[in-house]
């Protein structure tokens, strides 16, 4: 579920919001109730999320998508990091 990064244009009260994309947008600002809260198109911590998430599964080699092959001794060719540890 990404996060979006909020901000209210009338008083600069700022939140990340974790939502579902189906969720409909908000607008009205949590901390002082006017309708200026908005969606801000930089949402650094959905990015970092992702590619975060991305990386560190492919390099640890956990990011088997086939882990009962491995299981079974057999290289998984998905997974280079498997195939070069055995
Ligand atoms: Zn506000």
């Amino acid at each position: 579920m990404p996060i979006y990064a909020y901000k209210c244009a009338s008083c600069g009260h700022a939140k990340d919001v974790l939502q579902k994309i189906s969720d409909p947008v908000l607008s009205e600002c949590p901390a002082c109730g006017k309708p200026s809260f908005e969606k801000q198109l930089t949402a650094a911590g959905f990015q970092l999320k992702g590619s975060g998430w991305y990386e560190t599964d492919f390099k640890g080699g956990n990011a088997c998508a086939a882990p009962a092959a491995a299981a079974e001794g057999s290289a998984c060719a998905a997974c280079p990091a498997a195939t070069a540890a055995s």
